[in-house]
């Protein structure tokens, strides 16, 4: 995938979960539009060094730093790292996810607060964090003309109920609202917030869904597009949603997802 190099041009971008999946085309994708690119990882140090490798060999600027982005002494020492690494952040890509599964009366404290922490939780420590840097520093006309932009990954299941999944669900139920109140209060300083609700893009999250032939043919039941989705769809939106071409995009849900949230169903059966 090709990408114009000025689109994010001298812009400095942390990408949370960017070890893998998603969070790794993004950081891949914003560095080759220009951005300087601090990889975040919890836990896979090779993997997000690979990207990290990978960014610089070709000519861009990146590198790695752990944080658990559901734990607040973490994140703000991770902002800190970027501020003193990159001198200020325009972007911040609140990626990071997880899903713990089970039916809805054996669901455990521990799995509701573990999927809460890290996909709700966490993308408000981070979105805070970003949004103090933002506000502190003001726009760089030279630079965008936004003061920042923050990017929460939802998922179509922040409108479709899932079964099995009450947890993520209602994180990303509660990324919607979060999302439109930070734009609403932050859009005065030109912040702008917004989110990207993936449909089933092929990932570690859900490789149980998509990497046998039948389990795929259940999937695209699903989807209008007859395709489960690449990460590549998603960075392309998440660098559209960077950069001043969508300067008056604010408080939206973009969402990737071949038309899964068409209900298909309804098509012949409504
Ligand atoms: P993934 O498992 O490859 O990526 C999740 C990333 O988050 C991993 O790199 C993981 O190490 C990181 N992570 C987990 N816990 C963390 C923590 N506490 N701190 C920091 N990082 C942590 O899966 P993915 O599909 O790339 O998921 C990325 C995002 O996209 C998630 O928010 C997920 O909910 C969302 N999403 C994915 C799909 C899909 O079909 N793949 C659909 C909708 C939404």
């Amino acid at each position: 995938m090709s990408y114009s190099t000025y689109l994010l041009k001298g812009q400095k971008a942390l990408v949370t979960g960017a070890s893998s999946g998603i969070g790794e085309s993004i950081a891949r994708s914003m560095a080759a539009s220009g951005a300087q690119v601090a990889v975040n990882y919890h836990s896979e140090i090779q993997e997000a060094e690979k990207v990290v490798d990978d960014i610089k060999a070709a000519s861009g600027k990146a590198f790695a730093i752990q944080a658990n982005v559901a734990n607040e002494d973490d994140v703000k020492s991770m902002f800190s790292q970027v501020l003193k690494e990159f001198g200020t952040i325009d972007i911040l890509v609140s990626n990071a996810g997880i899903q713990k599964d089970s039916a809805f009366v054996d669901m455990t404290l521990d799995h509701w607060n573990a999927v809460i922490g890290v996909n709700l939780t966490g993308q408000f420590l981070c979105a805070r964090e970003a949004a103090k840097e933002f506000l502190r520093r003001g726009v760089q006309p030279d630079v965008s003309c936004a003061a920042g932009k923050i990017i929460c990954m939802s998922s179509v299941h922040e409108v479709i109920p899932w079964a099995g999944h009450v947890n993520y669900a209602a994180s990303k139920g509660g990324i919607n609202m979060m999302m439109r109140s930070i734009a609403q209060e932050l859009a005065p300083h030109k912040i702008r917030v917004n989110a990207i609700a993936p449909g089933a893009i092929k990932t570690p999250i859900n490789k149980s869904a998509w990497d046998t032939p039948e389990a795929e043919a259940k999937l695209l039941q699903l989807i209008p597009a007859k395709r489960v989705g690449d990460v590549e769809d998603i960075a392309k939106a998440a660098v559209w949603l960077a950069c001043d071409e969508s300067d008056y995009v604010n408080g939206t849900t973009l969402f990737v997802d071949g038309g899964m949230t068409l209900y298909p169903g309804f098509r012949e059966n409504g």
